[in-house]
Parts: C-alpha cells; sequence; structure tokens
C-alpha cells in the first residue's frame, strides 16, 4: 500500500470575538491510498473545508501531523506543490471568455504548454464546446471545467471540495465517470461531499468526519456493510 495522504491527530480551533472559540478539528485521521477515488464525507460544518485547507497550506493547525507524497505539510509542501491539483473554493471563470481561453491563460501563467490544454479539455469531456463561452455552460460543465483547470500540470494528487455539489443525476454520472477515468490513469483523487449517494456513487473508498473526527473509514461497501445506511445518514444531518 502506498499512502498519498496521511494526517494523524489533526486538531484546529478558530478563536473569533462573535463565535468564541470553535474546535473545528478535534484529533482527525484519514489516510488515503494511491489510487483511490477516496470519498471525505460529512454535514455541514464537519470540518471538511478547515482539513482541505489545512493540507494545502493555507490554515495553520494546532496540532497533528500531514503527510502529501511522503513529504510533511507544511514545511514539505513546497516540494510536491506541482504535483497536486486543488479546487477548494469555487472558482470563478470570467462568463464571456471561453473555456479554451480561460484553460490557455491558466496554462501561460503557469508555465505549462498549450498542448495540455487539448489534453485537459478532452479528459475533461469538453473538447467540442471549448469554443464556447463559459456563460452558456451548464453548472456540470463548470465543475468539469474547474476539474480541467486543476489537471493542467497533470498533478499526482487531486483535491476537490464539493465538485459534485448541485448536478443533477446526469451530471453525477459524468463525473463519476471522469473521476474513474482518472483514477485508471494513475492519479488519486479525494473529494469532498456531504451527501452519501454521492460518495456511493463516485468513490471506491470514503472516510466519514463528524464534529471533526473521524467516525468511520474504508471501502465504500465495507463502511456500508458495517454501518448502515440510515446509521450514516443520521451522521450526516
Ligand atoms: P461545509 O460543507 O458547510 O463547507 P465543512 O465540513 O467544510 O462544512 P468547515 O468549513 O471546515 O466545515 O467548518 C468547520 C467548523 O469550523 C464549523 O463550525 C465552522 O463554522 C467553523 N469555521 C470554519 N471557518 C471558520 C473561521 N474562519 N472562523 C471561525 N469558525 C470557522
Amino acid at each position: 500500500m502506498v499512502a498519498v495522504l496521511e494526517i494523524e491527530g489533526l486538531r484546529k480551533t478558530y478563536r473569533s470575538r462573535r463565535h468564541g472559540v470553535r474546535q473545528a478539528l478535534d484529533g482527525f485521521d484519514m489516510l488515503v491510498e494511491a489510487g483511490q477515488v477516496h470519498g471525505f464525507l460529512g454535514p455541514n460544518g464537519s470540518g471538511k473545508t478547515t482539513t482541505l485547507r489545512t493540507l494545502l497550506g493555507l490554515i495553520r493547525p494546532n496540532g497533528g501531523r500531514m503527510r502529501i507524497l511522503g513529504h510533511e505539510v507544511p514545511a514539505g509542501l513546497p516540494a510536491v506543490a506541482g504535483q497536486i491539483g486543488a479546487i477548494v473554493e469555487s472558482p470563478q471563470f470570467f462568463p464571456f471568455f471561453s473555456a479554451g481561453d480561460t484553460l490557455s491563460l491558466l496554462a501561460d501563467a503557469g508555465g505549462v504548454p498549450r498542448t495540455r490544454v487539448t489534453e485537459v479539455l478532452e479528459l475533461v469531456g469538453l473538447r467540442d464546446r471549448a469554443g464556447e463561452r463559459v456563460k452558456t455552460y451548464s453548472l456540470g460543465m463548470k465543475q468539469r471545467l474547474a476539474v480541467a483547470s486543476a489537471l493542467l500540470k497533470n498533478p499526482k494528487l487531486l483535491i476537490l471540495d464539493e465538485p459534485a455539489n448541485g448536478l443533477d443525476p446526469g451530471g453525477i454520472r459524468e463525473m463519476r465517470s471522469l473521476m474513474s477515468d482518472l483514477s485508471r490513469s494513475g492519479m488519486t483523487v479525494v473529494l469532498s461531499s456531504h451527501i452519501l449517494g454521492e460518495v456511493q456513487q463516485i468513490c471506491d473508498s470514503v472516510t466519514i468526519i463528524s464534529r471533526g473526527r473521524r467516525v468511520a473509514a474504508g471501502p465504500v461497501a465495507e463502511v456500508l456493510a458495517q454501518h448502515s445506511a440510515t446509521e450514516i445518514r443520521v451522521r450526516l444531518e
């Protein structure tokens, strides 16, 4: 087993004048193996975004250890930054630019050859509509464009915060086939969600978080065999 992501005992406390002290992560653990599409499942406010932002070095934790691709976070992040593609906030695209232009701009800014733009458009299934303005895209197409932007540098690890949020069943099927194509190509994907059905449809394995702690983890089928879907749904409320 090759661990792409290892988190042990992660703790994060937010302090604000308005809300006082809030324990967002309370000794959280997570392990993701190479080549998996791993679901990070938990209700709103359970600590998913905090975890993903901490992993990317955007938030400083109060305790715990994290390794990505064998490198300690945050000290080792610069060494692996080019191997991580991430979307942790809904990306804002210029509505009057085409998807192709949008990706070309991002490629130029990131020193990525333009030939890669055509490759990622093909990968996410947007090649035929690459010349159209983003404002004419459906939500699912915008989500796939976001994934395309994270794929430009051909990362080994892709981290996506709620990529299936708001998608209809057709959009979820497209996302599933995109994610399984990516994992077949050797990429590891971590995606967060607060909906069990999404994770069941898209992911191989899952970590369930509730109130900043891991409450279950493993292959999706195994976790569902140990904890009934009803029990998990109650945790997600
Ligand atoms: P969602 O799906 O709603 O984004 P989440 O699982 O990603 O939820 P987080 O956004 O990580 O959860 O939030 C975890 C807890 O930390 C919540 O109680 C939230 O209100 C709190 N929190 C998050 N960011 C801050 C902040 N900047 N200041 C204070 N509290 C915060």
